[in-house]
């Protein structure tokens, strides 16, 4: 995907985990709402167009587009304190990558060479672009609602049962 189609994927899916972590339920909560947008938005859409530095440095969705420079990412926080959120636009350039564009990305680079995509993905060039990004982040949006709001109930259930309550 072009860088076009980065930041509008970047924006959309922070409008939307924005919206899942702080929903306002009424007009006085609209601003907690959107300073979340923002806060997630600023992190995530430099982190989405940072592994096309590749294209001038190394090589292009190899040296920065694999799962050692994500894991980095989701780590940098822990250890310096700083850059949270920005992973989340890392992968979500992945993610857009693979399911999006025609080719994909070395995800186990240095160890291989080798390029993973999904089949569904158009052409960077195609018309289709815009549309393919837009569904592409829906699916991303409606994934990440399920982490938030089914994963912390099924974890309360399992320790419910394991605990016999
Ligand atoms: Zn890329």
């Amino acid at each position: 995907m072009n860088k076009k189609g980065h930041v509008l994927n970047a924006i959309l899916l922070s409008v939307g985990l924005g919206y899942l972590l702080e929903p306002a339920t009424e007009p006085g909560e609209i601003m907690v709402t959107l300073e979340t947008m923002l806060m997630i938005g600023v992190p995530v859409t430099l982190g989405a167009l940072f592994p096309d530095v590749d294209t001038d440095f190394g090589k292009h969705r190899k040296t920065l587009h694999n799962l050692p420079v994500l894991a980095a990412f989701v780590a940098f926080p822990y250890v310096f304190g700083n850059l949270e959120y920005v992973w989340i636009g890392v992968l979500t350039h992945y993610v857009l990558d693979v399911a999006g564009s025609r080719r994909g990305i070395a995800l186990f680079y240095p160890l291989s060479p080798k390029e993973y995509n999904l089949p569904f993905g158009v052409p960077v060039s195609s018309s289709k672009a815009t549309l393919v990004t837009v569904l592409v982040t829906i699916a991303e949006v409606a994934l990440a609602a399920v982490i938030i709001f089914e994963v912390p109930q099924w974890g309360f259930e399992l320790g419910r049962q394991t605990l016999g309550l």
